[in-house]
């Protein structure tokens, strides 16, 4: 497998071509963003962690019976992938308010959300990523109905598989932001899995392990998402 051209460069992440039409190389850089991408800083071994935390999230969703786009870990900083034809919208599911639910809502930080819930938004940074609804999704042609509901299922699905991981490890899944793609005609779960897309708290202390820490100053970002990974087995090298 020979790396070609870069296709696209997004906020953390840059997309490369490979000999192979169906494959791609995700570049995991330092690069990391917030609100909307007005809120930009390079941070250390920000690539090299969330490229192997996603690795490792990655194969046990497989093992869990989830189709994913990944095919395995290139570097420290890169993977190969399946080329998928992204679906614009992310998929959220949330356990405990937190961020925008809160606001929305009027919610109480930490509030337990029981049934988890599940909310489509439209990734689109110009427009502040709008929540929208299966109507919009099929309305507008970014996915077809089947698409979405396989979209519901399978996003629920990672929350089975990973809120007992976390558990395990003494720490609360919070929220977490999926995207899928088609691979000739199949959705794969596609894009990353890493605590710059999710909320993870420590069960005992609520302490923040995620891109909160980012988003709020709350310093050592990257040295907790070490301690998240630490906690699950993950080893950094
Ligand atoms: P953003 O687009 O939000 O700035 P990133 O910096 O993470 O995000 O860029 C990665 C881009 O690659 C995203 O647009 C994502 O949808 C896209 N992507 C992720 N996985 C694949 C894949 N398997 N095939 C094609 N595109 C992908
Ligand atoms: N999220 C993400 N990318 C986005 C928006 C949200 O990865 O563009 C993740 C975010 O990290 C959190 C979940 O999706 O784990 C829910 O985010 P929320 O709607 O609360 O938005 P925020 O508070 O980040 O504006």
């Amino acid at each position: 497998m020979e790396k070609r051209d870069e296709l696209y460069s997004g906020k953390a992440k840059s997309v490369y071509k490979t000999d192979d039409p169906g494959l791609f190389v995700l570049h995991f850089r330092n690069d990391t963003s917030a609100f909307d991408g007005t809120k930009v800083e390079k941070l250390m071994d920000k690539g090299k962690v969330n490229n192997i935390f996603n690795a490792f999230i990655m194969k046990k969703l497989e093992k869990a019976g989830i189709k994913t786009h990944f095919v395995k870990q290139l570097s420290e900083t890169e993977s190969l992938v399946k080329k998928l034809d992204m679906i614009p919208v992310e998929c959220v599911v949330r356990n405990l308010a937190a961020g925008s639910i809160c606001k929305r809502y009027g919610l109480p930080e930490g509030q337990e959300i029981s049934p988890p819930t599940f909310e489509f938004f439209l990734k689109n940074d110009e427009l502040h990523d709008p929540m929208i609804n299966d109507y919009h999704i099929a309305s507008f042609g970014w996915a077809d109905p089947a698409h979405i509901e396989e979209m519901k299922k399978l996003t629920f699905k990672v929350n089975e598989v990973l809120k007992g991981l976390f558990e395990q490890a003494n720490m609360l899944l919070v929220d977490y932001k999926l995207e899928f793609g088609l691979s000739d005609g199949e959705l794969l779960l596609g894009d990353e899995f890493s605590p710059d897309g999710c909320r993870i708290w420590d069960a005992e202390t609520r302490r923040k392990m995620d891109k909160d820490r980012f988003r709020q100053d709350l310093g050592d970002v990257i040295e907790t998402y070490k301690e998240v990974g630490a906690r699950l087995g993950i080893d950094f090298g």
